[in-house]
């Protein structure tokens, strides 16, 4: 099997050079140009639109997308040319979870929502998942996942396609995600995300008490919630945020808790 590899020292803080970002990102698009990515997006959002129950609630959707809308604006020059973002509401309150598809679709949850309590909160996510976006890790994971030749030949044949697509919306079905990314993903998604969520003028520090709502109900439940089972936080990932977080100043402190309980009033009582 053939993998496209780009050799990066193995980062211990975030010290990942932006040269290696640079090479890894551009390997991302000769695997995955962005046309054939926005092609396997359109295919995983019917997938994904038979699989999972959207939420078609105009108030709750258009909230989160008017977010989301920020945080692309904050992020305008990392977008790569002929990328659209969707956001996407996934009406299952069991499930604490967001993702990234190819081509800019993402999908937040409604267990997700409800866990948290604030803007500051929610944009960390959603600045984070428009990283993974931005900085092509999808491609990258792609490629890792299956291999550079399997990968092209998929993409290359309708068959393949329509296989793959399968695939991943089959894993999205079980295990409520897409892709499981590496760490240097992860941290990159971090730190590139935390700066998103700053620019559009939110408190990054949001991401640091999400961390904390997740891992008390991680211990409360008997499983883990799907966000920590794809996003481990472990101390290093909680230091360097916190050492991002130092570095965005002055730190921004909209929260808007007020607007975000209104909204979550809106959503009702959870269904079990
Ligand atoms: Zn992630």
């Amino acid at each position: 099997m053939t993998r496209l590899v780009v050799p990066c020292a193995l980062a211990v803080t975030l010290t990942m050079t932006a040269g290696c970002r640079t090479a890894q990102r551009a390997a991302a698009g000769v695997v995955l140009p962005v046309s054939q990515e926005n092609e396997l997006g359109r295919e995983m959002e019917r997938e994904l639109a038979r699989e999972l129950r959207l939420l078609d609630d105009p108030q709750v959707v258009g909230y989160v997308q008017e977010l989301g809308r920020q945080i692309v604006q904050a992020a305008d020059g990392d977008v790569p040319d002929g990328i659209e973002f969707k956001f996407h509401v996934v009406d299952d309150d069991a499930t604490i979870n967001a993702f990234a598809i190819p081509g800019g679709g993402i999908y937040v949850f409604t267990g997700l929502l409800r866990a948290m309590e604030d803007e500051a909160q929610l944009t960390a996510v959603l600045g984070h998942e428009v990283a993974h976006v931005t900085r092509r890790h999808i491609a990258q994971q792609l490629t890792a996942q299956f291999g550079f030749q399997a990968l092209t030949a998929m993409l290359g044949s309708a068959g393949g396609l329509t296989g793959l697509v399968g695939q991943l919306g089959g894993a999205v079905a079980s295990q409520g995600f897409l892709l499981k990314y590496s760490r240097d993903n992860e941290r990159e998604a971090d730190y590139v995300g935390l700066g998103y969520q700053a620019r559009a003028g939110w408190d990054p520090r949001g991401m640091m008490e999400f961390f904390t709502i997740l891992q008390h109900m991680d211990e409360g439940r008997g499983r883990p919630p799907a966000f920590l089972l794809t996003h481990p936080a472990p101390d290093e990932r909680v230091i360097n945020a916190h050492r991002r977080i130092a570095e965005l100043q002055p730190t921004p402190t909209r929260r808007n808790r007020e607007r975000y309980q209104q909204m979550l009033g809106h959503l009702g009582a959870p269904t079990k």
